[in-house]
């Protein structure tokens, strides 16, 4: 397997990819490990992956370069990234005793009511490319807290960042056989499908997601899903700081290229508002530097060759049915795989870049009347992922969320995910929660103890 740097197109590394005897073989030395890792105190384990995220702040300056030279995003998006997992893992290990520790919930004379918190036991990760630190931590730092063994599965376009993971956790004291690296593309993910294991946890798009969960399901063991988006983003005519408020979501559309499974993916703006906003927009996409990830730059490669293709066609078809293209819309260059930051006005939602995820640079802006249409629009879609309502009135904005069938709402923000809340999707957004509470129990098994005597 290939790896390849995506703003060069130049081979960084080959590496060998499992094959499925290495997979099985891989399985076995992870059910001999669960069971020495299981038997390691809370405390303990707390104490190994706070080292853990030690070791990422020290290594950052190297972590972040082999994470650019893969996925080709800019060196500060990848020193932004290392340093938001760490905030995650902090959150999870200061709030892991409270939530998988022993729940009393009766304690009377002659009867005791508990629920621990069992580990699920060897859990399966397949996962993305596009935020490897902060989706893999969401995984495999709350299975291993709560006593899980891992078998992690980067991307085929992550996988040396994955490899970085597992040296650091094993330095930082997580044992061999707790946590092993699956190494390969959409083969080796199938061959992890046939294995058995206790618990599937899939980042990635809806399509591979589906797949997995019909092909786990006569295992009957926990399958979560963690999958694409086209969120959707309401400006109202009460916001009075159009320009402040135009450029904060160019950066929710456009960070990471795009390639945010929370990203800013369609942009509905009242009329009132609508020229002052999409006129600041297009400034402030304008006013970005685009180039090598290595330099100071806010956008750079797209890590996939083949999103190019798809993006091309979301642009000629929305030119083909009346959009006005506002800045943008092709692929520039001649080495690596970039493509100019792209706004499309005059646009519905006959077109594919308002109904099929982009995940990349381009977002359509569309002008609508009041909060009924916004809405409607906002509704019209397969995916749950967020929605964001950018208005001066919180009860307004919480009223147009509730009517929304997404894991998460934002108003007066976008592009945000908190180690405090449930990360969930919704329809083709996904199954289960990841973060919060909810997220550090997703790795286990409740039993109820009734006690008597
Ligand atoms: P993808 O579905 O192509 O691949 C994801 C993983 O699945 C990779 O490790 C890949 O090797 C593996 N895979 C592919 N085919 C497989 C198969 N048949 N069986 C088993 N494994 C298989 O997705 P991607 O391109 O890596 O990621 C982009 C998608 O992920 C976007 O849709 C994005 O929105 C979504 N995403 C969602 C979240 C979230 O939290 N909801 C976070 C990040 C990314």
């Amino acid at each position: 397997m290939n790896v390849i740097n995506p703003a060069t197109e130049e081979i960084i590394t080959t590496l060998q990819e499992d094959s499925p005897q290495n997979l099985a073989d891989k399985l076995e030395v992870l059910r001999k490990g669960q069971q020495a890792w299981v038997k390691k105190s809370l405390p303990e384990r707390i104490a190994i992956l706070l080292t853990f995220s030690q070791l990422l702040a020290t290594q950052i300056e190297d972590l972040a370069l082999i994470l650019t030279n893969e996925v080709g995003k800019p060196l500060q998006q990848s020193r932004n990234e290392i340093n938001g997992a760490r905030n995650r893992i902090k959150w999870m290990l200061e709030n892991a005793e409270k939530f998988l520790s022993d729940e009393v919930m009766i304690d009377e004379p002659g009867l005791k009511e508990i629920i621990k918190y069992e580990p699920l036991g060897l859990v399966c990760n397949i996962s993305a490319w596009n935020y490897p630190y902060l989706v893999g931590v969401n995984v495999f730092i709350p299975a291993l807290l709560s006593g899980n063994a891992v078998m992690y599965k980067p991307s085929e376009y992550a996988t040396l960042t994955g490899l970085e993971i597992e040296k650091l956790l094993k330095a930082a004291g997580v044992s061999d056989d707790a946590f092993q690296v699956a190494i390969g593309g959409k083969n080796v993910g199938d061959a992890l499908l046939d294995l058995p294991f206790q618990g599937y946890f899939f980042t990635g798009s809806y399509k591979t997601g589906q797949y997995i969960y019909e092909k786990v399901a006569p295992k009957m063991v926990p399958c979560q899903l963690e999958l694409g988006g086209k969120d959707p983003l309401y400006i109202t005519e009460d916001v009075t700081d159009v320009k402040g408020t135009a450029a904060a979501t160019a950066d929710g559309a456009f960070y990471n290229n795009g390639q945010s499974c929370c990203a800013v993916e369609r942009i509905y703006v009242h009329e009132k508002n609508y020229d002052e906003y999409v006129a600041a927009f297009v400034e402030e996409v304008k006013s970005w530097k685009q180039g090598l990830p290595t330099d100071e730059v806010y956008l750079a490669a797209l890590t996939r060759k083949d999103q190019i293709a798809v993006l091309e066609n979301q642009v000629s078809d929305a030119l083909k049915k009346g959009a006005k293209l506002l800045n943008g819309g092709q692929n520039t260059s001649n080495k690596g795989y970039y493509f100019e930051p792209t706004v499309l006005t005059n646009v519905d939602h006959t077109m594919l870049v308002m109904k099929e995820e982009s995940f990349g640079p381009i977002i359509g802006i569309m002008k609508v009347k009041d909060d009924d249409e916004a809405l409607a629009l906002m509704q019209d879609t397969e995916y749950g992922l967020t929605a964001s309502v950018y208005t001066a009135k919180q009860e307004r904005a919480e009223h147009i969320l509730a009517q929304i069938n997404s894991g998460s709402g934002y108003w007066n923000c976008c592009d945000r995910v908190s180690a405090a809340l449930p990360w969930s999707g919704r329809k083709h957004s996904g199954i289960g929660a990841t973060l919060s509470h909810l997220g550090l129990r997703a790795f286990t098994k409740p039993k109820g103890y009734h006690l008597r005597g």
